[in-house]
């Protein structure tokens, strides 16, 4: 029978779906599989192992994958002579029957909690005659894999959960369902990964969870978010951003640690989801648009410079033309900075699959068109304020517009490009901290030229 000693020298691939804590989890996978010997490699077709790590947010993701899943078969054998397909995430989590039927070419499904035990399914499912898919969905919702190892995509930026889980049942949302209750990771736990992640080169930490705001709720004796935000942001790390913040339980005390510490950058994305409190209500988020728009002129007022961004959801059951106007309303009233659109996607399970009333497809589209307008509006205004002004930019790399032009974010996190100064490596600069003079404002970044040495 085969161990996971026996994966070393395997070739694998991670494709990963969806949010933020995917991502995450994704590195934790790579992290583990390179412990136990195994080599990552940068497509499908060379790979041993192929891990996809799924989001079950949005149906797309869903057909995508199942594409994805499907071409597996039809691709050259690699170099071992067989190919381990593995799904994990949130798909498998949610329904792993639902993965054997509509991806046969699977030969594992393992849910968000087992993680730590994948080198040992993949051996044992490469143990096992090909076409029978092994299942570990268990929901022991107690274990972290937080002191796996992780493998970063970048070594600048270090993803960091606080917690997992959600308690909202917001009504479109299957997140509850799949990742469970709230679940905090103790301040102490959180800081010494901060520790380990600075000492390996990250200058910026992303601290995740699907509601920040209310760290350590379930947990005795540990700070709130805004203190763990303060604390996090006095361990000399460069940048701490976070998300994702539910405006019900934003406290005036985060938007005072974001005023006061120089290292917590001054965006804040807030999802407002809807402008119509009827809508609001049928979708069980527990504030009205007056309230979000009270919160955003308090952001706004505490925290200076800052950048407010939200996710917005057109087309929910029930939603007629004058609780979209009222959504359309918001972008402008909020004063917003930018804002992820999205058309409401029904997933089986939630309420609001059962809910009567569900919008045509065309006029959610229609109405997502008119909404990405007003979006568009917004940010290009606040790209057009950048110009002139002199932001600091801390570097990713290469732009999709080639080697020659180098992309980062601004503290407000505002995509900036620069062209790269003539000598120097991508890789030289990749991670350095750069000041750069704002010239020009496109639609989606903003451009202009360094001013001063990279630090
Ligand atoms: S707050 Fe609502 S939308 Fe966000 S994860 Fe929880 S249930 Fe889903």
């Amino acid at each position: 029978m085969s161990t996971p000693s026996s994966l070393a020298g395997l070739a694998y691939w991670v494709k990963t779906f969806g949010c933020q804590m995917n991502f995450h989890e994704a590195e934790r996978v790579s992290g583990l599989l390179d412990a136990h010997g195994l080599l990552p490699v940068t497509t499908a077709e060379e790979a041993d192992v192929c891990i996809f790590m799924t989001c079950c947010v949005r149906e797309k993701a869903d057909t995508h994958l199942a594409g994805q899943v499907s071409a597996m078969a039809s691709a050259p054998a690699p170099p071992s002579g067989r190919r381990t397909v593995a799904i994990g995430g949130c798909i498998a989590q949610r329904d792993a029957e639902n993965v054997r039927i509509a991806m046969p070419r699977a030969d594992l499904a393992f849910g968000t909690q087992a993680i730590p035990k994948l080198p040992e399914l993949i051996a044992r499912s490469r143990a096992t005659k090909p076409g029978r898919i092994l299942v570990d969905v268990e929901e022991p919702y107690d274990a972290f894999s937080t002191d796996l190892p992780q493998h970063r995509a970048n070594a600048w930026r270090a993803w960091v959960p606080i917690m997992y889980g959600c308690n909202n049942f917001c009504t479109y949302c299957i997140v509850p369902y799949v990742r469970g209750r709230e679940r905090s990771r103790t301040a102490a736990d959180i800081l010494a990964e901060i520790g380990r992640v600075r000492a390996t080169g990250a200058r910026e930490v992303y601290l995740l969870g699907q509601n920040v705001n209310s760290y350590g709720h379930d947990l005795e004796g540990q700070p709130t978010f805004a203190e763990l935000l303060r604390e996090v942001a006095r361990t000399g790390v460069d940048r701490v951003r976070f998300t994702s913040s539910h405006p019900k339980d934003l406290t005036v005390g985060t938007l005072e640690a974001m005023a006061e510490e120089p290292a917590i950058m001054p965006h804040l994305h807030l999802a407002a989801q809807s402008g119509s409190d009827r809508i609001l209500a049928a979708m069980g988020r527990r504030y009205r648009k007056a309230d979000y728009l009270a919160l955003a002129r308090e952001a706004h007022a505490r925290v200076p410079g800052l950048a407010l961004t939200t996710d917005l959801i057109v087309g929910f059951p029930g939603e007629t033309e004058a609780d979209f106007q009222a959504t359309l309303d918001l972008v402008d009233e909020a004063d917003l900075q930018g804002a992820y659109t999205f058309i409401y996607s029904k997933r089986a399970g939630t309420k609001a699959a059962e809910m009567p009333d569900q919008v045509p497809s065309e006029v959610a589209h229609e109405r997502l068109e008119r909404l990405a307008e007003a979006v568009q509006r917004v940010s290009a205004k606040a790209h057009r304020a950048l110009v002139g002004t002199h932001v600091e930019v801390l570097v990713e790399g290469a732009s999709k517009r080639g080697g020659e032009v180098l992309m980062g974010h601004s503290p407000e996190n505002y995509t900036v490009h620069f062209p790269k100064p003539k000598g120097v490596a991508v890789e030289e600069l990749t991670g350095a901290i750069v000041d750069v003079d704002v010239e020009e404002a496109r639609s989606f970044y903003v451009q202009g030229k360094i001013a001063g040495e990279a630090r």
